[in-house]
């Protein structure tokens, strides 16, 4: 049996206003009256209570680590909006999480992995940078570097791409290292480091000391040797660019202007 009202409603229509009959009482899902919920990312209906989801409230402030993941929740619900390895994430949050964390175990467990990401396939690969890594580094203690380096769980890219960005003292311990696989590596870089030293020193210096006097730009043509893509084995000539001390007559190479 319907109700008198309801009759009404079924013959005649019902009298909406707003998402409710004024007769009938029954609701639609039309012209709510959504009101905001205080702390929650919702808006409720004030007449017949359906919710209606916001759009969460995304801050770099609430950001979170855990492990090595990164961890955003929304700034007024709390809810977790995305979860993703810290390396994917931005430099400065990469930097700003680890600084804050109190989770000493997630710091190694993150530069064990972003020594790993320097090695890994193209698109991984992309997302490592050297200066987070220093930066990294340097937030590890002496004793916690020298944990995971003699934890077996190194591979050599890995210990390589380490030895590589250690600060000059950290890489000076390396070289000292009882075990091989770290001090060969430590040592190679060491050498490797100044050569680049000697190089700069004689780019920069004659050998009294004082800083050159470099004159004018000149060029000269240079055999460049076997072109590598021609079967006629045409010689490559190029055009050398560079400038030369008037004290030490040191030759300093600016570039090359390539010919065929
Ligand atoms: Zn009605
Ligand atoms: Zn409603
Ligand atoms: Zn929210
Ligand atoms: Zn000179």
């Amino acid at each position: 049996m319907k109700s008198g009202s309801e009759v009404l409603c079924f013959l005649f229509g019902c009298k909406w206003q707003g998402c409710k009959c004024t007769r009938c009482g029954k609701t639609r899902d039309q012209e709510h009256d959504y009101r905001p919920v205080p702390g929650r990312c919702v808006s409720k209906c004030a007449v017949c209570g359906k919710d209606l989801p916001q759009p969460h409230r995304e801050s770099p402030d609430h950001y979170e680590l855990s492990g090595t993941d990164a961890i955003a929740r929304c700034a007024l619900c709390k809810a977790e909006i995305w979860r993703k390895k810290l390396y994917l994430c931005e430099p400065d949050t990469i930097l700003t999480l680890l600084r804050s964390t109190s989770d000493r175990t997630a710091v190694t467990a993150f530069f064990f992995e972003y020594m790993n990401v320097a090695n890994a396939a193209y698109h991984e690969r992309r997302r490592y940078r050297k200066d987070v890594a220093k930066a990294v580094m340097g937030m590890l203690s002496h004793t916690e570097l020298m944990t995971l380096l003699h934890s077996g769980k190194m591979s050599h890219p890995q210990l390589w791409t380490l030895t590589g960005i250690a600060e000059d003292e950290v890489l000076a311990d390396l070289c000292e290292d009882s075990d091989p696989a770290i001090s060969d590596k430590a040592r190679h870089e060491t050498r490797m480091r100044e050569d680049m030293r000697r190089r700069l020193q004689e780019e920069t210096f004659c050998p009294d000391g004082n800083p050159h006097e470099f004159g004018e730009p000149f060029t000269e043509w240079e055999d460049r040797g076997f072109r590598d893509d021609d079967d006629m084995k045409a010689r490559e000539w190029a055009l050398a660019e560079y400038v030369k001390c008037s004290k030490c007559g040191f030759k300093k190479l600016l570039g090359y202007k390539k010919r065929g």
